[in-house]
């Protein structure tokens, strides 16, 4: 039998974990990744790689609680393991704090953390200007480690990758019989996806190696994560904005921000400045359809727009993503010659 040709075009965090599961659960498949960027140059890279997230408001809350599950029981071995390193994942402990005590209780993933729970009073105080704190032991996930160890990955399984723009998946149709789209932001050009938006994020890297926990405000526009050669300081969260220059003012402020929490980053040593664009939707789209070429047909899978979770969620919806290319392929077989 021959070999059925899937095409992967992204190569960040969504695109590698996808890639992997299917080149890994389909052995008679060929899987290449296609991409204009590869780690270090994508998103991915930019992000800390903390475990949390917010939800979709229009995905059932089973559906991305599964997504949170796996992926974090899937980094969890990882971190476990003596992959850890290589693999850049590992546990961290700290808390999220809250200017008013929230109405909505629990998050959606506060079973899958370690230890979730309410802050103490003796906690909160030292951050004052807060009302309420959850504590809780997360995974870290540095992709600039994670993405070339899920590349080596990847080729293990027999997969390989291509450094190629692509620009109409009709084209791309010619040559593979099925085509995952995990391009991100790259969706709204790729097909055309106007609900796509960017989610500017820049972030400081500085030597602090003092820090052992993570501290984020919850409203996302401030927080301190401890990494494995740095802490990643932030940030921002500008909807609809497209600069991927660094903003002097923006970092002072992130600065200042992050002192206020944490006194004591006054004398960390700033190492770098970062912008990421995250790729907005209202909800990420995980989905099939059909690509009506001439002649014949193509499944087309998407899995992009995953915001401020990508890493979050990002083997939970490679997962959801080969059910869907397992799907298609028993339904649609391809042609059993070229
Ligand atoms: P990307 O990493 O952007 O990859 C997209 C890929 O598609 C790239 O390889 C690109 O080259 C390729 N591509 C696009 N269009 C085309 C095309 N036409 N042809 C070929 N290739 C194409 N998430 C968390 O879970 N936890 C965090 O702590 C966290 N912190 C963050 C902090 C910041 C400052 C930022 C910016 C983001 C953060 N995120 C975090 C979000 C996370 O980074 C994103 O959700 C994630 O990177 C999205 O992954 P992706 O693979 O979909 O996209």
């Amino acid at each position: 039998m021959r070999k059925v040709r899937v095409a992967v075009v992204g190569a960040g965090v969504v695109g590698l974990s996808t890639a992997v599961c299917i080149a890994e659960a389909i052995p008679q498949s060929d899987v290449t990744v296609l991409a204009d960027r590869f780690t270090p140059d994508t998103t991915s890279d930019v992000a800390a790689g903390v475990l949390f997230a917010d939800e979709f408001p229009d995905i059932p809350l089973e559906q991305q609680r599964r997504w949170f599950q796996r992926t974090f029981d899937h980094l969890l071995a990882i971190a476990d393991s003596p992959e850890a390193s290589p693999a850049g994942v590992f546990l961290c402990s700290g808390c999220q704090v809250f200017r008013e005590v929230p109405d909505d209780g629990k998050p959606f993933w506060s079973d899958y953390v370690l230890g979730f729970r309410t802050m103490t009073d003796k906690e909160l105080r030292r951050f004052p200007q807060y009302k309420f704190g959850q504590a809780y032991t997360t995974l870290t996930c540095e992709c600039t480690a994670y993405l070339p160890w899920l590349q080596s990955r990847l080729v293990k399984a027999g997969g390989q990758m291509k450094h190629e723009k692509v620009t109409d998946l009709h084209q791309l149709g010619q040559r593979y019989d099925v085509i995952i789209n995990c391009s991100g932001l790259g969706a709204r050009d790729l097909v055309g996806d106007g609900e796509v938006y960017p989610v500017r994020g820049q972030i400081l890297k500085v030597q602090a190696p003092w820090l052992k926990h993570f501290v984020r405000v919850s409203d996302g526009q401030t927080y301190i994560y401890p990494g494995m050669a740095g802490v990643t300081l932030g940030g921002t969260r500008q909807i609809g904005d497209w600069r991927l220059e660094t903003d002097a003012e923006e970092s002072e402020g992130i600065m200042e921000r992050c002192c206020l929490l944490e006194p004591s980053l006054r004398g960390a040593v700033c190492q770098g400045v970062k912008v990421g664009l995250r790729p907005g939707r209202r909800n990420l789209r995980l989905e099939r359809e059909m690509l009506h070429l001439q002649g014949h047909r193509v499944p087309v899978v998407h899995n992009y727009g995953h915001g401020g979770w990508g890493i979050t969620l990002s083997w939970g919806t490679a997962l959801d993503a080969l059910q869907l290319v397992q799907q298609c392929l028993n339904e649609h077989p391809p042609p059993a010659k070229l």
